[in-house]
């Protein structure tokens, strides 16, 4: 049986790209709804070919992990975008989004970019962020989409996987994808906001080629609220207490007002900076703090 992974979902229709290059128009087929799964995009999928371009999905194989908004599977990597500058760089809302994506079981991987607007003093600021994040485990890259700088080591994360980018609105993203790629010419700030119109406003979500990989033409994360998210599972949402839970003294020791606690320690010791602990006592409250959902 032909299959194939679906690029793009609209009106209906699922766009299944083959290995062989070849791309169908299929629809989903009866027996296939009664599973109750929706196909995504970012699914690979069995179909059955009616003609050289239509056919009719039939099974969809399992997948790695899938996102609701914008609703893919199979994501390999969410490229968090940061700017080193307007707006403001800044660790509370990384590591908002780090948790975020580290919840849902896709790898980060930061990027910050607006570098060509830091003084020498905020390069040496950065690079020490820099150089923190990458001790958590965190690929870290520092660009410019202005001046066209590092945009190879940019280009070479997003090769040969299902990226979803995520980021402020206003930080560089479609700038960042516009450098890597002119072609691809989506709108930037200052345009769309002259025309008066939302940016948001696709009603369908794609794969585009780039870089050698695919990127998700809709940024993901765009609520920053821990909604989906129990107290429980926020220790595991930071690499660096992950790798010293099991010295701590208690089992699901939650960090905070337990004694003989590894993580605590690290932070005494400097070996876990101040506001990584901070953000997590923040984020812990608010999680705490949620009103029950009904
Ligand atoms: P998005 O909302 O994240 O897609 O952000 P945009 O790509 O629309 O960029 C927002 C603003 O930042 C625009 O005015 C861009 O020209 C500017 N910008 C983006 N990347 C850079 C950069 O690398 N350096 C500088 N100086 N400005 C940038
Ligand atoms: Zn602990």
């Amino acid at each position: 049986m032909p299959s194939g992974k679906i690029m793009k979902a609209l009106s209906g229709f699922y766009y299944v790209l083959t290995d062989e290059g070849e791309t169908y128009q299929c629809r989903g087929r009866g027996v296939f709804r009664k599973q109750k799964i929706t196909p995504l995009v970012g699914d690979e999928v069995e179909f059955e070919a009616e003609t050289k371009q239509e056919g009719y999905v039939l099974d969809v194989l399992p997948r790695k992990n899938e996102l609701i908004r914008p609703p893919i599977a199979n994501i390999d990597q969410a490229i968090i975008v940061t700017s080193a500058a307007r707006p403001d760089f800044s660790t509370a809302l990384l590591d908002r989004f780090l948790v975020l994506v580290e919840s849902k079981h896709i790898e980060p991987v930061i990027f910050i970019t607006k570098m060509d607007m830091l003084s020498a003093d905020g390069l040496a600021r950065m690079e020490a962020f820099k150089e923190d994040y990458q001790r958590f485990g965190y690929p870290v890259e520092m660009f410019s989409s202005k001046e066209e700088t590092n945009l190879d080591r940019v280009k070479l994360h997003m090769k040969d996987k299902i990226s979803v980018i995520a980021g402020q609105s206003g930080v560089g993203k479609s700038s960042m994808l516009n450098a890597i790629d002119p072609r691809l010419e989506l709108e930037t700030k200052e345009i769309s906001e002259s025309l008066g119109r939302g940016r948001h406003t696709t009603r369908h979500v794609e794969l585009i080629p780039i870089g050698g990989g695919l990127v998700a033409d809709t940024p993901g994360f765009s609520s920053l609220e821990f909604t989906e998210l129990e107290a429980e599972e926020l220790p595991s949402c930071f690499p660096e207490f992950r790798e010293r839970e099991d010295s701590c003294k208690f089992r699901g020791c939650m960090h905070h007002k337990e004694p003989k606690c590894a993580v605590k320690q690290a932070v005494d010791a400097g070996e876990i900076p101040e506001y990584r602990y901070t953000h997590y006592l923040q984020f812990l409250e608010e999680i705490k703090s949620r009103k029950p959902r009904y």
